[in-house]
């Protein structure tokens, strides 16, 4: 009986540590369970988020096929509108006016230093050296040269009864035969031939007859 006290205590001491390292290993079983669940929860979440983007990705890519649509259906409405002349007939006068000399042959600032007349077969544009002249019409170079009186000289025609002629340039970027489109830089005013100062002497030929250009621009006399 000495001994029953002692080895009870012992029994009892190891069916105690048995039940810790028992409830121990459960613990740890419950902890790595709440770490997978969290893992899962984790990864639930993740999916969830991508399925809301997916979503939005796919509703925004509409919202802008819608909008390009739109832009389109508008390009088209304005395109429909020139063609059927709603805003002026804008292509067909254009197309018209591409070979009619009637616009201003000289860019940048100028004065008219003196206007059409018997005597004078043309308009000077009084303008700085160097001055952009450009081509009134489309057309094709008929000649570049040069003359005396007007120094060099540039004669472009318009494929139909106009012609125009620019003298006194200070330098031609064009030969014969090239084509040569409404308002294209063809040369500068300069001060060549029989010239006291910077301008461009302007003719415009209806049927080889020269007309007055302040006709065909909107210039104040
Ligand atoms: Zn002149």
């Amino acid at each position: 009986m000495k001994f029953i006290i002692p080895v009870l205590l012992i029994i009892v001491l190891i069916i105690t540590t048995l039940f810790y390292v028992e409830n121990v290993k459960l613990k740890k079983l419950v902890i790595k369970q709440q770490e997978e669940l969290e893992v899962s929860a984790n990864y639930i979440k993740q999916l969830n988020k991508k399925i809301v983007e997916d979503r939005n990705l796919v509703s925004s890519s509409k919202t802008s096929e819608e909008k390009i649509s739109a832009l389109i259906d508008t390009y088209m409405e304005e395109q429909n509108k020139e063609i059927n002349g709603d805003s002026g007939n804008v292509i067909q006068y254009d197309e018209q006016r591409r070979f009619i000399p009637d616009i201003e042959p000289v860019k940048g600032d100028f004065a008219i230093s003196q206007w059409f007349s018997e005597k004078h077969p043309g308009l000077d544009f009084a303008a700085a050296t160097g001055s952009e002249v450009v081509t009134v019409a489309a057309g094709e170079i008929l000649s570049v040269y040069y003359d005396e009186h007007y120094g060099n000289v540039i004669m472009i025609d318009h494929f139909n009864e106009y012609a125009t002629l620019y003298a006194h340039l200070a330098a031609t970027f064009f030969e014969s035969n090239n084509t040569v489109e409404k308002g294209e830089t063809i040369g500068l005013v300069g001060n060549t031939g029989n010239s006291s100062a910077p301008h461009l002497h302007y003719e415009i030929l209806l049927y080889g007859k020269n007309v007055d250009p302040a006709n065909y621009i909107d210039i104040e006399k």
